[in-house]
């Protein structure tokens, strides 16, 4: 099934997990998968490390995995700025193999070490590679606040457009925690003629140091309710958790009371969290569905 056309009659309720590193064993991943069908996600997609931190094998393990296993619709991320088309090739092959047909088509960061290739320099380039290799479903990444190397978000919008334009049918968006980034980037897009599907990717913070890896690697600003919620639950893990995951019901509230097109949660592989969050909002994100 093709993840596109679930836009169609609901609010997309998905999840992304990603696969164990190439030193631990793909089992390791399993118990998270179980508790996470339960939840009875709209589709789940698993991360691929660019360059060679990634793992491309356990990436297909676990999307086929999902599918097989959990009857989840599974959607495999491609980051593309390390391979060329022949490596790129033999993944899509490996997907059609294994039965997974919907792809997040990415550029991914470059990694110290390895070269990229000249085949791929951004996301559009391997979206209309991947439409002449195959009946997939494509999906690609937006950046409510602005991708950290575009110039400007009117220069980054207008990049976003390409990748619309070259074949994505659906996009989801990295995190953030101001909803109103994700309001003004919306109304941005659309008056810049891109009216695919958009998911707002949620990411519940449950450490400190998770929120600081990733805001130095993403740029999301935080407002003032969010960073008095780190300073004041910081030395105390469970309430820290406890907020983190209030925090992301209470976006998620808002942003389906606003129309949303879908919710990814970013689950960081922890089914506690994803659970709490999913039986808090599974009522207002149904009540967001098209009949
Ligand atoms: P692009 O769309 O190529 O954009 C990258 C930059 O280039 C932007 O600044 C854009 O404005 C600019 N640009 C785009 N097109 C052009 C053009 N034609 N000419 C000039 N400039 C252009 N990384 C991984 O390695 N593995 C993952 O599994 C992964 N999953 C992700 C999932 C989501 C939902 C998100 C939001 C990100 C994910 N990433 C992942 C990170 C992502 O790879 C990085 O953010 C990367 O820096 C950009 O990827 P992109 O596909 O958005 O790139």
């Amino acid at each position: 099934m093709k993840i596109a056309s679930l836009f169609e009659n609901r609010t997309v309720f998905s999840f992304e997990v990603f696969p164990p590193k190439k030193t631990s064993p793909i089992e390791s991943v399993y118990g998270a998968l179980e508790e996470l069908e339960v939840l009875h996600p709209d589709f789940v997609s698993v991360t691929l490390g660019a360059g060679g931190s990634g793992n491309g094998e356990n990436t297909i393990a676990v999307a086929k995995r999902l599918q097989e296993q959990h009857n989840i619709l599974p959607m495999a991320h491609l980051p593309c700025i390390h391979y060329n088309k022949t490596q790129i090739d033999v993944i899509l092959e490996e997907f059609k193999a294994n039965g997974i047909e919907n792809i997040l088509a990415l550029r991914g960061d470059l990694v110290p070490d390895f070269e990229p290739t000249e085949d791929f320099r951004h996301a559009c380039d391997l979206i209309e590679y991947i439409r002449t290799k195959g009946d997939f479903d494509i999906a690609a990444a937006c950046y409510p606040e602005g991708h950290t190397e575009a110039p400007n978000m009117d220069i980054d919008i207008a990049h976003l457009r390409e990748k619309v334009e070259a074949g994505a049918s659906h996009l989801i968006s990295q995190l953030f925690f101001d909803n109103d980034a994700f309001y003004n980037f919306r109304w941005k897009a659309e008056r810049a003629g891109i009216h695919v599907p958009m998911e707002a990717g949620i990411m519940p913070v449950t450490s400190r140091k998770q929120i600081e890896r990733m805001v130095s690697m993403c740029g999301a600003s935080l407002p003032r309710k969010f960073t008095r919620i780190i300073q004041k639950y910081e030395h105390n893990p469970e309430a820290l958790r406890d907020a983190g995951i209030a925090y992301a019901i209470d976006q998620i509230v808002d942003l389906v009371t606003e129309g949303v097109d879908g919710i990814h949660l970013y689950t960081m592989n922890n089914p506690y969290v994803a659970r709490k969050i999913t039986e808090a909002v599974s009522g207002i994100i149904r009540s967001g569905d098209k009949c």
